[in-house]
């Protein structure tokens, strides 16, 4: 009797066990380690969006909205969006978003310190190379004099609004400004706060080539970003190890067209309102603000390898990959440790830069 009673106990235990240790696994399967992912075509790309753990989902329907939401507010060519309202308020003030706001002061801080290399009001120019509307086109000197006389975002007046956290912006009638060069790095920085705020603690998302990650992988190790081969879209020329950063290319390989054997891409030197004639084959920037990882990416490759290396020992808080016309990888010396070579990169060579 008394054996009997025992051993029932000893059962009752060993189930209560059982059903702890099943519930804890299960609890870790459906935790920290799940992961979702989810891909979305959003300001003329795809955009591929993973989070784990336990908020992943709302995490992703967080971003996602984010994402939507800023390309409604910033497509030039959609009437009911702030750019449109901008370019056609005839030097009349617009009411602009606080995300807005950040965008043209980071803009405006690289434009200033790379002497206009990036400038939103180049859109006249990257409209009238068919860049918008695909219907690719060579202009004349006299057009592109036309579009040169346009750029004034050093004549822009920003107020602040501090009471409601909005904000006024006013540009010459003129002119015509576009975030092309930094609105999937700013989407991507308020997508990834968007899933912290819905708990997410680890993801990481590419908006077309514009990847930001948030936290570490959840067995707490690096992220690896593969930086891609700028003559293989298939390919890539090594990876780079990050924690919470955002890491951001710009390259005339992204888009392009072909005329008697030229190519013409999307990169336009204001100072000459053609494609940039560029030492680089790419530029991919390292940088926890991906506001101003988008506007150093695009203003780095129109400045081209010397002057880009200048600007990041002047003004340095980002650390750069140059990829070479002549076929180097040129890193900045905070990414010594971080790059590892890929065995398919060829002609490549690494340097490293002080
Ligand atoms: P991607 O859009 O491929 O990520 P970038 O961040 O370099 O590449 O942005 C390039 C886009 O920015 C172009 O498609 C165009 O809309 C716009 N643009 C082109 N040249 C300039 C420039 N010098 N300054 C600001 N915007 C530019
Ligand atoms: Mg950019």
């Amino acid at each position: 009797m008394r054996h009997t009673k025992i051993f029932s106990e000893w059962m009752k235990r060993a189930a209560a066990l059982l059903l702890c240790l099943c519930m804890a696994l299960s609890l870790a399967a459906c935790g920290e380690n799940r992961k979702v992912t989810r891909e979305i075509y959003a300001m003329d790309t795809v955009m591929t969006l993973t989070a784990y753990g336990s908020n992943a989902d709302a995490g992703l329907d967080a971003a996602e909205s984010v994402i939507f939401a800023m390309e409604a507010m910033l497509d030039p060519e959609l009437p009911t969006s702030t750019v449109y309202a901008i370019n056609h308020a005839d030097g009349s003030s617009v009411v602009v978003s606080a995300q807005i706001a950040r965008m043209l002061t980071t803009a405006k801080t690289v434009y200033d310190q790379s002497g206009g290399a990036l400038d939103p009001t180049v859109y006249p120019l990257v409209k009238r190379w068919g860049f918008v509307d695909q219907k690719y086109y060579k202009p004349s000197e006299a057009e592109i004099a036309e579009d040169l006389s346009r750029l004034c975002f050093d004549q822009m007046t920003l107020t602040s609004f501090p009471s409601s956290g909005s904000y006024s912006l006013t540009i010459p009638a003129y002119g015509q400004l576009s975030f092309g060069a930094v609105a999937k790095g700013s989407a991507a920085e308020n997508a990834i706060d968007a899933m912290r705020q819905a708990g997410v603690q680890s993801g990481i998302i590419s908006l077309g080539g514009n990847v930001q990650t948030l936290g570490l992988k959840p067995d707490g190790s690096l992220w690896k970003v593969a930086i891609q081969d700028p003559e293989n879209p298939d390919g890539y020329v090594g990876v780079i190890s990050v924690g919470e950063t955002a890491v951001v290319t710009s390259g005339p390989y992204q888009r392009n067209f072909v005329i008697k054997g030229v190519v013409y891409h999307h990169i336009i030197n204001p100072a000459t309102g053609h494609p940039s004639g560029s030492s680089l084959r790419s530029v991919t920037i390292v940088c926890e603000d991906g506001t101003m990882a988008d506007c150093l990416s695009t203003a780095m490759f129109v400045l081209g390898e010397t002057k880009a290396l200048n600007y990041w020992r002047q003004y340095g808080g980002f650390e750069m990959i140059l990829i070479t016309n002549d076929d180097r990888i040129v890193l900045t010396s905070g990414l010594l440790e971080d790059f590892t070579l890929s065995p398919d990169a060829g002609k490549y060579h690494v340097v490293y830069s002080e």
